[in-house]
């Protein structure tokens, strides 16, 4: 089935603006981003050839800071998806209430196909072309799908050389030798997992230490929260990556997990383990359900089928409206992404601020401020959730909204 993005998040924001009895005509303006624009990107290939990529970079409201959001390297990029991905960033950053707005960019590439000078050529190119609508107090991008530090380094030398602003402040994810953040790595996957703890001491669902938590993905978030809830106790009992997953209903060791994965570079035939399929990991008879992969995983296709109590969407984008239509009349509990997954860009502003005030602070620090400020995003979403008698999404939505609608009004 296509999901089309962009018309999944207006409906989720719609859903939560007629619950709240929310400003119309602010809502109406929310549904559609400030501006985007599409860049044609001319790359001399390494053959002697030129070729033309297409990229995008989409704004989508600032009233409460600069755009912010990442750059997806990817073949199926596209504008609704980019729009939809610019539009989450507004709530995300709102919910979590660090001052910014919602920005996100993307070129349409498989950048496996790429020699590192081409995507170089490449990466340089895309910021010939949008330099003059970044900046650190304009618009920050950060990496995204298949982008990483090495990338935004080319991007923030390009930017400086283009602008003639030699700001740190205009990227963040940055490696730390070029200004990035400790704890950056780690933020996303033990955001969820600070999350989740207040979940459980809330008591929102009864999860004793012992319950069962499979997680679908093996990359950077998934791998930092199932460190972290193994940690609080739980039995993290399945995982995955794009070729299959793991299943042990006794709980498998994250060390040794690690250690196959190193060795044979993928999860499946991980000895003490069953291999299973990415479809029926989120089938499994578990607690606790983490999509921490893909979007559009859970669908009206599958969703009758998820016997989890708690689902918590460490993905961007993973539950369709079917599906959460159907978790909710189950009873099944949705920790939506623009509050758990809300860790990433919230050190990401704790970049931005350190590289502003040429400040550098410990992991520890940086860890300690992510979990106070994302704990406190959870407590003011369960407010509203208590308040209006609605779903976790739809609570997270109303307090993002009445957050950027107060900023728009000033
Ligand atoms: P990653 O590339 O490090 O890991 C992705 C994982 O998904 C890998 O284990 C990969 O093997 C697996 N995967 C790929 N194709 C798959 C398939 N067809 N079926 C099942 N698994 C598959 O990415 P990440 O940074 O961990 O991001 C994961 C998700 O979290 C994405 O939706 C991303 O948008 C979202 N997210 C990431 C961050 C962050 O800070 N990294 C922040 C917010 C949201």
């Amino acid at each position: 089935m296509n999901i089309n993005p962009f018309e999944t998040a207006k409906a989720q924001l719609e859903q939560a603006a007629q619950i709240a009895k929310l400003d119309a005509n602010k809502v109406e303006q929310l549904k559609f981003p400030d501006r985007y624009v599409e860049v044609s990107i001319p790359v001399m290939m390494d053959n002697g050839q030129q070729k033309i990529f297409t990229g995008f970079r989409s704004q989508h409201n600032n009233a409460r800071g600069p755009y912010k959001g990442g750059i997806r390297y990817h073949q199926q990029v596209n504008l609704d998806e980019v729009r939809a991905l610019s539009f989450w960033m507004s709530f995300k950053n709102a919910v979590v209430n660090v001052p910014f707005g919602g920005g996100k960019g993307g070129i349409i590439v498989n950048p496996k196909e790429l020699s590192v000078g081409e995507l170089e050529r490449l990466s340089r190119g895309y910021i010939k072309k949008i330099y003059p609508i970044i900046g650190p107090e304009m618009d920050v991008p950060a990496p995204d799908v298949n982008t990483t530090g090495q990338i935004m380094g080319w991007m923030l030398d390009e930017y400086q050389k283009c602008s003639f602003n030699s700001s740190m402040a205009t990227f963040t994810g940055k490696s730390l030798g070029s200004g990035g953040s400790q704890g950056r790595e780690e933020a996303t996957g033990f955001g969820g997992v600070y999350v989740f703890e207040d979940v459980v001491k809330s008591k929102v669902v009864d999860l004793p230490a012992g319950s069962k938590v499979a997680i679908q993905g093996f990359g950077n978030v998934s791998t930092f929260f199932a460190q972290a809830v193994e940690k609080l106790g739980y039995k993290v009992v399945a995982l995955s990556d794009s070729k299959g997953g793991i299943y042990n209903a006794e709980g498998l060791s994250y060390d040794a997990v690690l250690a196959h994965k190193k060795s044979a570079g993928a999860l499946k035939d991980f000895s003490g383990a069953k291999n299973i399929s990415n479809a029926e990991l989120l089938e499994l008879p578990v607690d606790v359900l983490v999509p921490a992969a893909l979007e559009n995983v859970l669908t009206g296709d599958n969703a009758e089928k998820i016997k989890a109590k708690l689902i918590v969407e460490m993905a961007n984008g993973p539950t369709s409206g079917e599906a959460d239509a159907i978790f909710e009349k189950k009873g099944i509990v949705v920790i939506p992404d623009i509050l758990a997954n809300s860790g990433g860009v919230c050190v990401s502003y704790y970049e931005w601020y350190q590289n502003m005030k040429h400040e550098s602070w410990s992991k520890e620090q940086v860890l300690n401020k992510l979990s106070t400020q994302i704990k406190q995003a959870f407590a003011d979403v369960h407010e509203r959730q208590k308040k209006y008698k609605t779903s976790f999404r739809s609570a997270a939505y109303i307090l993002a909204a009445e957050r950027i609608i107060d900023a728009m009004a000033a």
